[in-house]
């Protein structure tokens, strides 16, 4: 057990910092957030972050040594230290950020990529029941994962693993973003079912579809939300996006439940708001693309943190570092 209750979390976006402090069961007691300024640069950003920490521990009458540690969620990944990708913030890549966060605070750091630690909360304080293995699946603009293996983040060798929506689903199909053909992002991703929209719409059963007629024709303006709306109305077209969209990630999700024969599989990302349509579809499709005795052992279940997953994730990564013990509950 750690006698520092308290970590300090730090979940590090494209649009927002946040700063929260986290108890050992993962209980968030304090969240704070800024804008992120990413026009303004890395050094920007590092300040940005160090104030904000700062003033989180100002608020709660904490010093640095007396919290367990520091945890930094980030977009792309944390190799030796220093981050790596995250094409979103540019600038960003390169920051050697755990030197830096080392030199700044006097408390333990550690960093890794931001949808990991969500996959980490989900594991600690979103499922109730006693789990060992999980997959955790964030589908949203992109797809991202996490797994947990024997109740530990798992990061593979470089802090890189998880990158659960860049299985090929379709060899030679739709160009994805990493610049494979055939991801399973190119196709369950919101950028993938808008791309699948528009060229369903384009074609002569368009103009029937009530996809076209709430756009008014202007394909534009098509999100994922209407999409669904509209499927969720019996809407032909919606209907066959959410076929193709559920198939292609229970093809994705049964190839990984084979591989590690986990206990649960969490499916999180704005994408989930969507709700059931999408979970029976995916229940309906998994059978067909997982050896059954596997997928007999594993559940499937919403995330349930939310936006908070990320910066909850980040303190229980200074537990799980540190040692604690968060494997499963009993
Ligand atoms: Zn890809």
């Amino acid at each position: 057990m750690i006698k520092k209750r308290i970590a300090v979390g730090l979940d590090v976006g494209g649009t927002t910092l946040k700063c929260g402090l986290i108890e050992e069961s993962g209980k968030l007691l304090l969240l704070r957030k800024r804008k992120t300024d990413i026009h303004k640069g890395r050094e920007t950003i590092l300040t940005d972050i160090e104030e904000l920490i700062r003033s989180v521990l100002t608020e709660k009458r904490l010093t640095e040594k007396e919290v367990a540690g520091i945890g930094l969620g980030t977009p792309g990944y944390v190799v030796n230290g220093v981050i790596h990708g995250s094409p979103n913030m540019p600038g960003w890549h390169g920051t050697p950020i755990v030197k830096i966060m080392k030199s700044a605070f006097k408390t333990p750091f550690f960093a890794s990529n931001d949808v990991t630690l969500a996959a980490l909360a989900e594991y600690v304080v979103g499922q109730k029941r006693k789990v060992s293995n999980m997959i955790f699946y964030a589908i949203g603009t992109g797809i991202g994962g996490g797994l947990i293996i024997d109740g530990q983040v798992y990061e593979g060798s470089f802090g890189m693993a998880g990158e659960l929506g860049h299985v090929i689903v379709e060899p030679g199909g739709r160009l994805c973003g990493c610049g494979i053909q055939g991801c399973v992002e190119a196709y369950s991703s919101t950028v993938g079912m808008v791309g699948i929209a528009k060229e369903l719409l384009t074609g002569s059963k368009g103009k029937n579809s009530r996809i076209y007629r709430a756009v008014k024709g202007d394909l534009s303006k098509v999100t994922p939300k209407i999409i669904y709306d509209m499927a969720k109305e019996g809407d032909k077209v919606g209907l066959q996006i959410n076929e193709t969209v559920c198939r292609y990630l229970s093809m994705a999700m049964g190839g990984m439940i084979n591989i590690i024969n986990p206990d649960l599989v969490v499916l999180g990302g704005g994408v989930m708001q969507a709700g059931d349509i999408i979970m029976k579809k995916i229940k309906h499709y998994l059978p067909r693309y997982t050896l059954p005795d596997l997928l007999s052992h594993c559940r499937l279940d919403y995330a349930k943190l939310g936006e908070h997953a990320g910066v909850i994730g980040c303190g229980a990564l200074v537990f799980q570092k540190l040692g604690a013990n968060i494997r499963s509950k009993a």
